[in-house]
């Protein structure tokens, strides 16, 4: 079937007649599918270029599965076909599934790409927001090129994909380019299969495309210019940028950033910086060859970078920390914008805890009080998405925040999941959609603890859900009962499994690392609820996706008032200490932090025990450890106590002087820290050798309970997951503890250790 003799192939020689060779041509049809991210990464015109070049005839299309090709020609020339098209597709592209079906021969001539068609199937994949390429740059900056200078160049290989795909298949129309009509150089590119921008959907110039324009400026007609002009002057400007707005400001101009931090009420929350190029971020910061490659990668995160004390920036702008959160420009605007040498305050354009502003006219409303001026473009921007995190571990990336340049790309599980969503928790939310081996990790929405980011995050769940055809039939929720993810996951009318927070911490780490089996997971963090009603955060479970067994935590102590002792780390210290029975004593850190009034109605309400509740925290330990050695005694930020700590500790070197002593004569295991903190409390050190010599101690009370726990349950892999395994110090000094002990472990190296990741456990756990 499908097969039909074409010709035979005779060489004849012309005298004699005799007959030398023959050769018989097969001529087929194949119908190939491909799934993965094809769409908007300039597949089809690679299809095409490779039929053309092989000679063989059909058509290449893009539906709601991705791409379909049919593809007609002689046997042996459609099998080099079908092996070219999967190891050589373009840069962008990443296949996860191929189709190959003979169909009959339909004759003809001629290769085509052809209208999108619909589709119902399975998910097509998105491409994220991909960083402006180097053949855009170069044009970019060529006098005699069109788009010289043109701030919204992009081709097949770069530019906005993710914030401007309103739905699938991706195709002009479906994005918030519909409203530009190309004009004829552009669309002559945009049909030339040898052009770089051959179906580049996002194709624009200076003639037809969007246009930048600034508001609040002084009228010089130059939008570029009068912005940099009003950032060197100390204004800050509001610039709509890729996924949102940013509010940018000179980072060598302290009062401008005060004046920032004080319109937005901004206390001393880092604020990330871009810099003009490499070579300026080399005079700020220390930059490994490894951190190069995150910093100069298609996905341009933020990088956290260890700071150059005395290079001339702000200390305002990451005051109290030693890293400083660096981004390289990633779209033409910000090409156009800095220059070598300049480093720029960027932050994320919203009023504090809401989402990300997107809109001109939101801009307009919200931002005014925030900006002095406005860059503003008339491309829409359809998905709001936050400029993403990581920090580098041992040569391997640490993600902090997953968003631009990653999400909505996949992560792959190791286990086959229904249709289902994952709402995560509540700080640092994302969600997830998942079916079959796809887990569609949602971008950061921001904390949901306010009407705008529960709206932000129903709307992000309807577009993805649209985007990949995916309908949920039961849902995933955290198991606390105050969240307002977990309450908004009851009223979908749908199937509600709830799943213990450390749980699906440890989850998470396991289904990015493709693991199965039951491990022993460190899930180290600031709050969850526990299924005993109290707070945990210091829990080493044996656990795999069906259940969890609490094999040891930190021994429980009061948390007075929840919010209080969060705010103000003072609170935690005196609550250890009381529990360690270590006294008040007038001159320790956090007593002199705490004023006379609450000291007094802190010791009755922990003597009575009224308003607390138990916890088992990490985080908190972390926190009130800051406040004994003196570095924090008040938060304005989560995890300030603990990053300032781990800063404080990274710049030392002292002797693992305290530790940790573990009960053992019940299940679980009680991690007791009374002795830690007698020890700290009475140590004369600088705090700076007991900051680092408390990482020490949690470090050799993690390998300690590793090995032991491994030993008696007869496990080999040990997972660490939650906010604390942030701290990269603390995961450098836990892996070089175990690193030779033949133990497998598994680190976060796609989804954040934090909340952001939650939502991946959930799916592996509850799917
Ligand atoms: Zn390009
Ligand atoms: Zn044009
Ligand atoms: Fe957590």
């Amino acid at each position: 079937m499908g097969r039909r003799i074409l010709h035979y192939e005779a060489a004849v020689q012309a005298l004699g007649w005799e007959i030398r060779t023959y050769r018989l041509v097969m001529i087929e049809r194949r119908l190939i599918t491909v799934s993965g991210v094809v769409q908007g990464v300039g597949f089809r015109p690679f299809v095409l270029g490779l039929a053309v070049r092989a000679g063989l005839s059909g058509f290449v299309g893009n539906d709601g599965d991705g791409v379909f090709i049919e593809i007609e020609g002689p046997t042996e020339a459609i099998e080099r076909f079908v092996a070219t098209l999967a190891a050589g597709s373009p840069p962008l592209a990443r296949i996860d599934g191929m189709t190959v079906g003979s169909v009959p021969v339909r004759g003809g001539t001629g290769f085509e790409i052809v209208p999108s068609m619909a589709g119902t199937g399975r998910a097509v994949l998105v491409s994220p927001d991909v960083r402006t390429c180097d053949d855009c740059l170069r044009e970019l900056s060529d006098p005699t090129d069109r788009r010289y200078r043109y701030p919204f160049i992009n081709c097949t290989n770069c530019g906005p994909r993710f914030t401007i795909t309103i739905r699938t298949p991706y195709d002009r129309p479906q994005t918030t380019m519909a409203e530009f009509t190309m004009c004829g150089d552009c669309r002559r590119e945009y049909e030339d299969p040898a052009d770089r921008r051959f179906h580049a959907q996002p194709n624009a110039c200076p003639a037809c495309g969007p246009r930048l324009w600034i508001e609040g400026g002084v009228g010089s007609g130059d939008a570029i210019a009068e912005t940099r002009e009003l950032v060197a002057g100390g204004s800050v400007v509001a610039i709509r940028g890729v996924g949102g707005f940013h509010l940018a400001c000179n980072a060598f101009d302290g009062d401008a950033i005060a004046a920032l931090r004080e319109r937005k009420g901004r206390i001393d929350k880092p604020f990330a910086v871009m810099a003009g190029d490499l070579d300026t971020v080399r005079l700020h910061t220390l930059v490994d060859d490894h951190e190069e490659r995150l910093l100069t990668g298609r996905e341009r995160p933020i990088v956290l970078l260890r700071k150059r004390e005395g290079s001339g920036l702000a200390h305002q702008v990451a005051p109290g920390i030693d890293r400083l959160g660096v981004m390289l420009p990633y779209s033409p605007v910000h090409e156009l914008l800095l220059q070598p040498g300049d480093v720029w305050v960027m932050t994320s354009g919203n009023l504090g805890g809401e989402p990300i502003v997107t809109g001109i006219e939101q801009a307009r409303r919200q931002l005014s009080r925030l900006a002095d001026a406005f860059l503003m473009h008339d491309r829409e921007i359809h998905v709001p998405v936050d400029d993403s995190v990581v920090r580098s571990h041992r040569g391997a990336e640490l993600p902090v925040r997953r968003s631009r340049g990653y999400a909505p790309f996949p992560v792959r599980l190791p286990v086959e999941v229904g249709p289902v969503l994952a709402v995560g928790g509540e700080l640092k939310a994302t969600f997830c959609l998942a079916r079959g081996r796809d887990a569609f990790m949602s971008q950061h929405i921001g904390d949901m603890e306010n009407l705008e980011t529960l709206e932000a995050f129903e709307r992000a769940v309807r577009h993805v859900k649209g985007l990949f055809r995916l309908e949920p039939e039961r849902v995933v929720a955290d198991l606390h009962p105050g969240y307002l993810s977990s309450r908004w996951a009851e009223g979908l009318g749908l199937p509600v499994t709830k799943v213990q927070h450390h749980h699906a911490h440890v989850a998470s780490v396991m289904a990015e690392n493709g693991v199965t089996d039951p491990v022993l997971g460190f899930s180290f963090d600031g709050t969850g609820y526990g299924t005993d009603g109290a707070v945990w955060g210091g829990e080493v479970l044996v656990c795999d996706f069906d259940g969890f067994e609490r094999v040891a935590h930190l021994a429980y102590v009061p948390l007075a008032g929840g919010d209080a002792s969060i705010e103000r780390p003072y609170r935690m210290a005196l609550s250890h200490m009381r529990s360690a029975g270590v006294a008040w004593t007038e001159g320790l850190p956090p007593v002199s932090a705490c004023p006379p009034d609450e000291l007094s109605l802190l010791a009755r309400q922990l003597e009575r025990g009224l308003g607390t509740v138990a916890t088992s925290s990490m985080g908190r330990l972390f926190d009130a450890v800051a406040s004994l050695v003196g570095v924090r005694h008040r938060v304005t930020y989560e995890a300030q106590a603990a990053m300032e700590l781990e800063s404080l500790a990274a710049g030392a070197i002292a002797p693992p002087a305290f530790a940790f002593t573990v009960d053992d004569r019940q299940r679980p295991w009680l991690i007791e820290t009374s002795g830690l903190i007698a020890e700290i409390a009475s140590d004369r050190s600088a705090a700076a050798a007991k900051a680092r010599s408390f990482h020490e101690a949690v470090a050799e009370m993690i390998a300690h309970v590793a090995l032991r726990a491994c030993r008696e349950t007869g496990l080999d892999t040990v997972g660490f997951s939650g906010g604390v395994f942030q701290n990269a110090l603390l995961l450098y000094l836990v892996v070089d503890r175990l690193e030779s002990s033949g133990l497998r472990l598994l680190t976060h190296t796609v989804v954040p250790p934090n909340d952001g990741g939650l939502a991946l456990g959930q799916v592996v756990i509850g799917g």
